[in-house]
C-alpha cells in the first residue's frame, strides 16, 4: 500500500482535502487564513533573523558620531554635532507622524470598503 497524507475534511462541503490545501479544491472555502511558512528553513530564518534584529538597530547609533561632535569642545565641531542631532528628532517627528498618517489612512480605506459594502 502507497504512502498515504492524512486527509481531512472540509468544514464546509465534507470533500477530502489534504492538509497543505489553503482553499478548497471543491467549494473554495478558506481552510487557512494565515498561510506562513513553518518549514523549518523558514523557522531558522526567522529565529536567526530576530537574534540578530537588535544588532542592526543598535549597531548604527553606536556608529552615529553626532554624539561626539556635539560634545566636542570645537564650537565648529559642536554645531555640526548639534545640526546631526536636529536632523534626527526631526526625521524621527516625520516617521513617527507620517507611520500616523498611513495607519490612519489604511483605518480610513478600509471603513470606506465596508461602508460601500454594506450599502451596495
Ligand atoms: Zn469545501
Amino acid at each position: 500500500m502507497e504512502e498515504q497524507k492524512s486527509v481531512g475534511t472540509c468544514p464546509v462541503c465534507r470533500q477530502p482535502i489534504l492538509p497543505e490545501y489553503y482553499f478548497c479544491p471543491n467549494c473554495g472555502a478558506a481552510l487557512r487564513t494565515h498561510p506562513l511558512p513553518t518549514s523549518a528553513a523558514a523557522q531558522a530564518w526567522l529565529y536567526i533573523f530576530s537574534a540578530i534584529l537588535p544588532m542592526f538597530l543598535f549597531l548604527p547609533i553606536a556608529k552615529w558620531k553626532g554624539l561626539a561632535y556635539a560634545k566636542s569642545e570645537d564650537p565648529k565641531m559642536k554645531q555640526i554635532g548639534v545640526i546631526a542631532f536636529g536632523i534626527v528628532v526631526l526625521s524621527t517627528i516625520i516617521t513617527s507622524w507620517l507611520a500616523v498618517v498611513w495607519t490612519q489612512d489604511a483605518i480610513q480605506s478600509s471603513l470606506n470598503s465596508i461602508n460601500a459594502d454594506m450599502s451596495a
